[in-house]
């Protein structure tokens, strides 16, 4: 633990510095050395037990059996197979990039997840010491079969996963994943060799996209694209949703901001009409033409998805990829879409709680009757200390409206792959619960009997009331 603790300290000094040149420029120049000192106290023993956990309240929440709100698990697979619907826009054929210190290989969790999950019995990385992991995962494999998914997550303590696929697979079909299948392939049925040509990654992406809206037509039995806008909805849109309500979908997600900005701006229909009858047989639309066709069938697919009890799940925050844009993935762009009156039958999800820029700015959307937010992504791309900070002030507004989720996805490599991840994200939330919730009951703001409630409503309840999940755990 000894990268961790170094950075924790780091942290601490630097709150207690800063705090003490506050107080510095405040304070005559005659007290100034014993101020100095007794601010440096002050702040260091505030930031110490900002960083105590209350350990029963913390036995307790470990104890919650969660809802993940959002994951892609990988399907099992013979060694003959791939799994290639984990994800619409997978990250990994991307340019790559360096990852940050919490997600490097070296991060201490993953030691402590080896030994919890597998009775690894090290305390270093050698490869031969690491074959012991290798060896107890395929044992594992081959002990629990097609129930080794659900197995890993009950050993980390999750109970239901939503589990956002193209399609779902071997391994997933039991009541301990949900069906959450992507839609942005819907919103961009033209020629998309523009948006292509934006970047490396949106080159993959929109080859990605048009792959996936040919599937989704092909599985409905549809040869081209319709001529006309109506025709496209009624075609091909509304059944696509249709199919996947029926195929067990709980919620359908968007990851559009990879592919142009949240600001799905007012539409009307016989404007996108116009611009998709003139196009629909070939040719490119300019740019504003095109993003108002997507303007219009965002709304569309999402008001679909509220009459068909689907929330819409919506990408926001940090994305892979060195061609990301952050300020086009800002959850306050989606403010004309979640004020529009008639889209108020649709629930929003802003998944990953505008990760790393906009995380301040969830407490005050979810106030919204509609709007949710969960912190996924955010478990595995920050520390418990950084995440239990803005739990605390998400926590202050709406504990109602927030929402667990892992993020989990295939690990890149044998040894750290989900059920490392899987380990480390819940570890990450639970204890970042425990520090928000700790210093809320330690300042007076709520009972302990509330902490506990709102580590149920995080963990569990909230996801389970909007699912309509039943409430009995399953064993
Ligand atoms: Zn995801």
């Amino acid at each position: 633990m000894s990268a961790r603790a170094t950075a924790s300290r780091h942290r601490r000094l630097s709150r207690a510095t800063g705090r003490a040149l506050f107080l510095r420029v405040t304070y005559d120049k005659h007290f100034l050395g014993i101020a100095l000192v007794a601010a440096s106290l002050i702040a260091a023993t505030a930031a110490s037990a900002q960083s105590s956990i209350d350990a029963s309240l913390m036995a307790e929440i470990r104890r919650i059996r969660a809802i993940d709100n959002h994951a892609h698990p990988p399907k099992l697979v013979s060694s003959s197979e791939k799994d290639d619907d984990f994800d619409a826009l997978p990250c990994d054929p991307l340019e790559p990039t360096q990852p940050g210190l919490i997600t490097r290989g070296e991060n201490p969790q993953y030691l402590a997840a080896w030994k919890d999950l597998w009775g690894y019995k090290y305390v270093d990385r050698a490869p031969q010491h690491v074959k012991d992991v290798l060896a107890a995962k395929a044992r594992a494999k081959a002990d629990h079969g097609d129930a080794y998914p659900s197995w890993i997550l009950g050993r980390v303590g999750i109970d239901v996963e939503l589990s956002n696929r193209v399609a779902m697979g071997r391994g997933l079909n039991d009541t301990h994943h949900r069906f959450v299948p992507f839609d942005d392939a819907l919103l961009f049925p033209l020629d998309n060799a523009p948006i292509a040509a934006q970047s490396p990654d949106r080159k993959f992406f929109m080859s990605r996209e048009d792959m996936l809206r040919d599937r989704y037509m092909k599985e409905l039995g549809i040869g081209g694209l319709p001529s006309t806008l109506a025709e496209y909805l009624s075609r091909v849109v509304t059944p696509a949703l249709e199919r996947q309500r029926q195929n067990g979908a709980v919620a359908i997600k968007f990851e559009v901001a990879y592919l142009r900005s949240l600001d799905f701006g007012p539409a009307t229909e016989a404007d996108a009409s116009t611009i998709y009858a003139r196009y629909a047989r070939g040719g490119a639309p300019d740019t504003a033409q095109y993003r108002r066709l997507q303007d219009f069938l965002f709304r569309y697919v999402a008001s679909e998805s509220g009459r068909l009890g689907m929330p819409v799940h919506i990408h926001t925050g940090a994305g892979c990829g060195s061609y990301f844009y952050l300020s086009g993935a800002n959850p306050m762009l989606l403010e004309p879409v979640l004020n529009d009156a008639s889209l108020r039958k649709t629930t929003f999800v802003l998944l990953h709680a505008g990760a790393v820029a906009y995380s301040p700015t969830i407490g005050y959307l979810v106030m919204k009757p509609n709007v949710y937010a969960d912190f996924s992504q955010l478990t595995w791309m920050e520390s418990a200390e950084h995440l239990g900070a803005s739990l605390r002030n998400w926590l202050e507004w709406y504990p109602e409206k927030i929402l667990f989720g892992t993020d989990l996805a295939p690990g890149g490599s044998p040894e750290i792959d989900w059920e490392e991840i899987a380990w480390q994200t819940t570890d990450n939330a639970r204890r970042a619960l425990g520090i928000a919730l700790t210093g809320m009951v330690r300042d007076g703001e709520i009972t302990r009997a509330q902490a506990m409630t709102f580590a149920r409503n995080v963990l569990r309840d909230n996801a389970a009331k909007l699912y309509r999940i039943d409430g009995t755990p399953t064993p």
